[in-house]
């Protein structure tokens, strides 16, 4: 399709990408799925839609409506830039913690930001728990009503991928794919897409990239849900088993450090001129190890759910790297070759 009614036919659809050096590293062929270029430029536009539109078709959103959520920031883009273009209004809380270059991109789509501590999710002033008391209490007072959009254990999250990434994929590897991997958030991509692969066909394994600071893996692995380590890539790392989770099992679990994730993230950005942000790196990164251990010969896809410029003060700031313990590219911290 090249002609759109809204941008919101511009959601999904987006195309696989040959990982060269991973997929010549393992003898399979490995691809990443383009969610970037959805037009809110993350893997969440859909999530945005698909709660959105499941709110509509349920009655709960009257015309001028409030969407109330919590969100590392790409939810609330995504659901911000479908709010828009239908009529209703964002009002998105966020921990302070997640990059600047995402709560600008938030502030840039009109939503109404909410910054608040990160703490635990057994914490009352949770951002997650703090966004649907809020949903609650404009609901009560605005005369067009608020919702709680409620991503983690909102199943119209998962149905989304069911039905699109899933398809997609299917389509686009003209039914030959053998493995998929990813990591998870609130795990609609990964156990979405892992459901509507396997209606295709049974034998399709699933993996799941875990970043250290998240419990799933040790939960699917040990059957021990207990964290370990910590991460700087934001948007994933879990500590429960959401609503979008249930009945998931994965074939394969894998714990990826940020130290393996960042070298792919920064080799690809020189040798494939993709600059991704650091949840990408986990699961191209887990994609490798589920091509090593189902050997040579398969096809694997996985997710890059974002641009690397929405953490360019981050995972891109040889500062920021330097005081985690990180190692800078000689790219970006280097001296230069030429001058003039
Ligand atoms: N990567 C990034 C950058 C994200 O923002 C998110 C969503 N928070 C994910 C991965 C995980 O996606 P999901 O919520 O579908 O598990």
């Amino acid at each position: 399709m090249s002609r759109y009614n809204s941008i919101l036919d511009a959601i999904g659809n987006t195309p696989l990408i040959r990982l060269n050096r991973a997929s010549e590293e393992t003898g399979c062929e490995i691809y990443g799925k383009a969610e970037f270029l959805n037009p809110g430029q993350s893997v969440k536009d859909r999530a945005g839609l698909f709660i959105i539109r499941d709110a509509e078709e349920k009655g709960l959103l009257e015309p001028g409506g409030i969407i109330v959520e919590g969100t590392a920031g790409n939810t609330g883009i995504g659901l911000s830039l479908v709010a828009n273009t239908l009529g209703y209004r964002t009002v998105i809380v966020i921990p302070d913690t997640q990059s600047e270059e995402k709560k600008d991109a938030l502030r840039l789509m009109g939503a109404e930001l909410i910054e608040v501590p990160a703490v635990p999710y057994k914490n009352p002033n949770n951002y997650v728990k703090l966004s649907g008391r809020l949903a609650e209490s404009i609901a009560k007072t605005h005369p067009s009503g608020a919702i709680w959009a409620n991503q983690f254990d909102n199943v119209a999250n998962r149905d989304g991928h069911v039905v699109t990434t899933a398809e997609e994929i299917w389509h686009d590897t003209d039914g030959e794919v053998d493995g998929f991997i990813c990591a998870v958030g609130t795990g609609g991509t990964l156990a979405g897409t892992a459901l509507g692969l396997k209606r295709h066909s049974g034998h399709i394994k699933i993996g799941i990239a875990d970043p250290m600071g998240a419990a799933l893996y040790n939960f699917y692995a040990h059957g021990e849900m207990r964290a370990e380590g910590s991460s700087i890539t934001e948007g994933i790392g879990q500590g429960r088993v959401t609503a979008n989770l249930e009945g998931f099992e994965p074939d394969f679990a894998y714990q990826i450090p940020d130290g393996e994730a960042l070298k792919i993230a920064f080799d690809l950005v020189t040798e494939e001129g993709l600059c991704l942000g650091g949840s990408s790196g986990i699961n191209i990164a887990g994609a490798i190890r589920l091509a090593k251990d189902m050997g040579p010969g398969h096809t694997i896809v996985t997710i890059l759910c974002d641009y690397g410029n929405r953490y360019q003060s981050k995972m891109f700031n040889p500062a920021f790297l330097k005081e985690k313990g990180l190692p800078v590219p000689e790219w970006i911290g280097g001296t230069p070759d030429f001058e003039v």
